[in-house]
């Protein structure tokens, strides 16, 4: 289930882009997913959870391609045929692979060195021209750029250089250690909110969020990263601007402050809450959801792959 940050700092502005934009792709990377170790029954679950959770929180399979990307299965003919115009020192060189590879405790698979030139096939797949990325992924898709002018280069002017969307949002912080971002990974259980999460959970979080011994609520991420995340939560999921929230909050002492902001998050919160639960119980309806998905983004990639096969010489 996506966390806080994942919805402030990404799938909002997704839900932005399909509105904004014409022809608009999001997928479930369940490929992806496999370079991190998970039972088979973990992955189906999460496929469908995840679908659930991006949907109530506002994205239309009426106004986008939602899709689920093994049902797409020219992403990794393209992949290969992309790896084989890729070094890999430069694979080597990628941060996350040095991160992920030390977390599995191994010596690292060729999926986990690789996924980056199958991220570059999800983007060139469909000749897509703009990418919302984290800065976490600012050099995956300069690979993804790279790759295409390199294969540009070789086998002729095909693939526009894809730019990237950066998310303007600030990272939204751990509530344990507001140093470090809040992630779906951290193995502290009260330091990510996840937007699923229960009322009581949600409170329980914020209560024992990290803040320091100044009672006072005011906004200074260098010296009060603490209480600072709590502002920017705050008026992050309330629309207020940060001085808006400050003036709002004069006068509370900080535990007082935190349960405001829990409750900011509840609100804000809750109708998804309600959303995700009745789709989880619709298992048929996610699942064509992504089906039908799959076959309108086949249908776009289907000419483009075509013409790829004829460039390399596979026809
Ligand atoms: P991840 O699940 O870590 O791959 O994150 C997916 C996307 O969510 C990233 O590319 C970021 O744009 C966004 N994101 C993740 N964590 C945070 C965070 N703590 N604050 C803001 N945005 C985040």
């Amino acid at each position: 289930t996506p966390h806080l940050g994942n919805y402030l700092g990404a799938i909002q502005n997704w839900v932005n882009l399909q509105e904004e934009c014409s022809s608009v792709l999001y997928s479930i990377m369940d490929m992806h997913s496999l370079t991190m170790p998970k039972e088979p029954a973990v992955l189906r679950q999460n496929i469908l959870d995840t679908t659930a959770a991006i949907l109530a929180c506002g994205i239309d399979p009426k106004k986008c391609f939602l899709f689920r990307q093994s049902l797409v299965p020219k992403h990794a003919e393209l992949a290969w045929i992309l790896g084989c115009l890729t070094n890999v020192p430069r694979l080597l060189r990628l941060p996350q692979w040095k991160m992920k590879r030390a977390s599995q405790n191994n010596e690292g698979t060729v999926g986990l060195l690789t996924y980056p030139v199958l991220q570059a096939a999800d983007i060139l797949l469909y000749k897509s021209t703009h990418v919302p990325v984290g800065e976490d992924q600012v050099l995956h898709l300069e690979l993804a750029q790279d790759i295409a002018q390199h294969f540009n280069k070789k086998y002729g002017e095909f693939f526009p250089v894809p730019k990237a969307i950066l998310s303007t949002t600030k990272k939204i912080k751990s509530l344990r250690d507001p140093t470090v971002k809040m992630s779906k990974s951290d193995p502290q259980k009260l330091a990510t909110v996840n937007i699923a999460d229960s009322p009581d959970e949600i409170v329980l979080k914020f209560r024992k969020a990290v803040t320091d011994f100044t009672s006072e609520v005011t906004y200074d991420p260098a010296s009060r990263p603490g209480v600072s995340n709590l502002v920017s939560i705050h008026a992050a999921v309330t629309g207020l601007s940060i001085k808006e929230v400050l003036h709002q909050s004069a006068g509370l002492d900080t535990a007082h402050y935190k349960m405001v902001v829990a409750e900011s998050v509840i609100q804000k919160f809750a109708p998804i809450r309600n959303e995700i639960k009745k789709l989880q119980e619709d298992k048929s309806h996610l699942i064509k959801v992504l089906e039908d998905g799959a076959e309108k983004a086949k249908e776009l990639a289907a000419p483009i792959y075509q013409e790829i096969r004829r460039l390399v010489g596979f026809q």
